[in-house]
């Protein structure tokens, strides 16, 4: 028995759309968190694992910065953050996209009707990087919630935005025009993992394997 046992640090969200999913996965993995009501950190019983609960848009910074080993988050968040980081694992789960959307009475004629427009999102870096790929001169603005308001309060002429069943869109009198990306939850961990660590990490990657493979 070695006196400095070393524990592998994952961020998970702290409430929201992920978080079920990622208990669940943890749990039936065997990996179970003594969680406090609003605690912020958990230590794993039965596994060299420790969790640290965090908002989503955190994650990738905080696993980049080796405050976190791994995180859960959605691949959405990752590549809007632009850390760099392995993504080790897709998880099957938080599956959405993030599409463009302009108003229903709209004529869309392609991508090209974004040139000259003003688009609200809560993925700025996205868009812009999907924008410049297709040499659309197009004004993005960032807004953090509700994107879908945006056109019909005159905030803008289009949105870009997360679509899971499109009920959101048709409620606000939109229609999707193009998926830009597709996204589910992923395992990310930092490039510089101590050997140590990433054999826990297979471990609990093993674990998530079999639980993925009995699940169907
Ligand atoms: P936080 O408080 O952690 O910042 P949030 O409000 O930004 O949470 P959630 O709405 O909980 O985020 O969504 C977390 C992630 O779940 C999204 O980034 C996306 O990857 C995924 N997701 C899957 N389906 C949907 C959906 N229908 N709407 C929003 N996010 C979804
Ligand atoms: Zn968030």
């Amino acid at each position: 028995i070695k006196d400095t046992e070393t524990i592998l640090r994952i961020a998970l969200q702290k409430s929201g759309r992920l978080h079920d999913d990622s208990m669940d996965l943890m749990n039936r993995s065997g990996i179970k968190f003594n969680t406090g009501a609003g605690r912020l950190v958990a230590q794993s019983t039965g596994f060299p694992v420790e969790a640290l609960f965090l908002r989503d848009d955190d994650i990738p910074q905080t696993v980049y910065d080796g405050v976190a080993d791994i995180g859960i988050v959605g691949e959405n968040e990752y590549a809007e953050k632009g850390y760099e980081l392995e993504i080790v694992k897709h998880l099957n789960f938080g599956k959405c996209r993030l599409s463009l959307a302009i108003p229903k009475s709209e004529h869309y004629t392609g991508v090209g009707w974004f040139d000259g427009k003003k688009v609200a999102t809560s993925y700025p870096r996205i868009l812009k990087k999907f924008f410049e790929e297709k040499k659309i001169q197009a004004e993005i603005h960032e807004i953090a919630g509700s994107v879908e308001i945006a056109p019909g309060i005159g905030l803008a002429d289009a949105i870009f935005d997360i679509v899971s069943s499109g009920s959101t869109l048709v409620a606000n009198s939109l229609k999707e025009v193009g998926v830009v990306m597709y996204s589910q939850a992923v395992v990310v961990a930092n490039k510089n993992l101590e050997p140590e660590k990433r054999e826990i990490l297979d471990q609990m990657l093993f674990r998530f394997n079999s639980v993925m493979a009995s699940a169907t």
